[in-house]
């Protein structure tokens, strides 16, 4: 505790035109606050460079356990670090401005901000993250709610808890309590599989002890386009999944289930089977989009700069995560990136982050061998990106994972994955604070049940 205190905030080195050699110091400009941009501030020696961070949210988000929060399994607050307690722990002065990169100048090498101040860089990291994407489907921005950030995570509870203070006050039998209470979650990826397990969770555990006369007018139905859920998932772990969840009829498994338009109160999704195809309306009272990535509009106005960006996806960078086409001082992480094999993972923007801190530590030092005159050569490694497993959860205490030692993957699943899955999360939030919360969260829903008021 003692050591936790000393620690916070850190004495830092004040930041300055000149290093203590005469040497110029860089200035070192990162976007975003999110797991690449975090693992690189985490792991950089700030001392090195004037470092300035540019993220129009204040906070770091552990987006692992977002889909924990709509119904009150966890803290909001819990799962959130301040960015201006972290910079306060870095070794150099980190300067932060709260506001959004609205334009990349790669010649100039400079960048504006939402507010039209412009700041030059010598070396500029991109870590700006993805944005939701709806395919276009009419209706989906109008009358669903994305996964993706806290306030989505506020939107969605107050939905849930609206519909059904709505549907406690209608008699019992009428129709529109069983559409209030229709919970439809589309993509059976991991975000919409773990929402949909807590939200069975929270229905089983908490709804039908306090209010169980609701208990025959909810259901929840996960909609997925493709024939399986969890696709990056072992194929009997698969098939685990969507038995528990699906079992006495807890969640509908919608696969092969296209959806091609939403108005205010029905999906209208197109049932691929093998010998016919057809369209099914499912009524919902309450729809989370749980599916798709596209690039922001800061990335699609970098790519449109530089002919070598030739992707629709993402930005495209070489082993070095060197941005193409700006290869002497832009680099990008994490899912504003597009590189195939690669999913758009917090594991993979950490391993970035982490590995652009030693590109970072091993570039001032060629520079500095350089103005000293002095020759040595210094070697720039590529970025290897370790898979190390995947996780999550789907309900009832139980969890599924790829668990990866020594190079082999095994599958693994149950009640005992499911305390992995705890401890693996626990290990992996970073800051001591969050640890406890996260702790303490997960401890009071076990004596109390959910804390289901806002
Ligand atoms: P982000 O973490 O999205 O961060 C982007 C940052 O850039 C944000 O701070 C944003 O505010 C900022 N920004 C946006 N626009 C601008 C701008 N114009 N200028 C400056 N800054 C800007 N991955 C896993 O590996 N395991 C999981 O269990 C897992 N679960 C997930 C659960 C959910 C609900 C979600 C949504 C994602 C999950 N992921 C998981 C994926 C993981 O969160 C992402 O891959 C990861 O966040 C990517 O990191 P990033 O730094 O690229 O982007
Ligand atoms: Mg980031
Ligand atoms: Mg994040
Ligand atoms: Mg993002
Ligand atoms: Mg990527």
């Amino acid at each position: 505790y003692e050591i936790y205190r000393e620690s916070n905030p850190r004495k830092q080195a004040p930041q300055s035109l000149n290093l203590a050699n005469g040497q110029k110091r860089k200035t070192l400009i990162i976007l975003g606050s999110g797991w690449g941009s975090v693992s690189l501030l985490k792991n950089l020696d700030t001392s090195l460079y004037n470092v300035i961070l540019i993220s129009p949210r204040n906070y770091f988000l552990f987006t692992p356990l977002l889909p924990s929060t709509p119904v009150g399994t966890i803290e909001l607050k819990s799962i959130i670090e301040p960015v201006r307690t972290m910079i306060k722990r870095c070794k150099g002065e980190v300067k932060y401005f709260e506001n959004s990169v609205q334009d990349i100048d790669p010649i100039s090498k400079n960048i504006t901000l939402n507010d039209g101040k412009i700041i030059d860089y010598d070396y500029l990291v991109v870590g700006v993250g993805s944005k939701p994407t709806t395919f276009n489907i009419p209706g989906v921005i109008e009358n669903s709610s994305f996964l993706k950030e806290i306030s989505d995570a506020k939107e969605i509870k107050s939905k849930i808890f609206k519909n059904i203070e709505l549907a406690s006050a209608l008699e019992n039998g009428d129709p529109l309590r069983k559409k209030l209470l229709s919970f439809v979650v589309v993509g059976g990826g991991p975000t919409g599989v773990e929402f949909a397990a807590e939200l069975s969770d929270y229905i089983q555990q908490d709804i039908n002890k306090w209010q169980p006369e609701l208990q025959n007018d909810i259901s929840i139905t996960l909609v997925e386009a493709a024939p399986n859920i969890l696709p990056s998932f072992n194929k009997e772990l698969i098939q685990y999944a969507e038995e528990l969840l699906s079992s006495k009829g807890k969640i509908q498994l919608k696969l092969n289930t296209i959806v091609k338009e939403v108005d205010s109160n029905y999906l209208k999704g197109l049932i691929k089977e093998q010998n016919s195809d057809h369209m099914e309306h499912i009524p919902y009272g309450v729809l989370v989009w749980a599916t798709g990535n596209a690039p922001r509009d800061i990335c699609q106005s970098l790519m449109s700069k530089l002919k070598q960006q030739d992707s629709r996806r993402g930005l495209l960078i070489n082993d070095k995560l060197q941005l193409l086409g700006a290869e002497d001082s832009i680099f990008a992480i994490g899912d504003c990136t597009f590189h195939p094999g690669l999913f758009p993972t917090a594991q993979v923007a950490s391993q970035e982050g982490k590995y652009l801190a030693n590109i970072f530590k091993r570039l001032h030092k060629i520079e500095r061998l350089a103005f000293e005159k002095k020759i040595r050569k210094i070697e720039i490694p590529d970025f290897k990106y370790k898979y190390k497993g995947a996780l999550a959860y789907i309900g009832q205490d139980k969890a599924i994972a790829d668990v990866v030692t020594f190079g082999k993957t095994y599958p693994s699943a149950g009640s005992l994955t499911f305390y992995f899955w705890k401890s693996a999360y626990l290990t992996m939030l970073s800051s001591f604070r969050n640890k406890i919360l996260v702790a303490l969260d997960w401890t009071k829903v076990s004596m109390f049940g959910r804390n289901s008021s806002e």
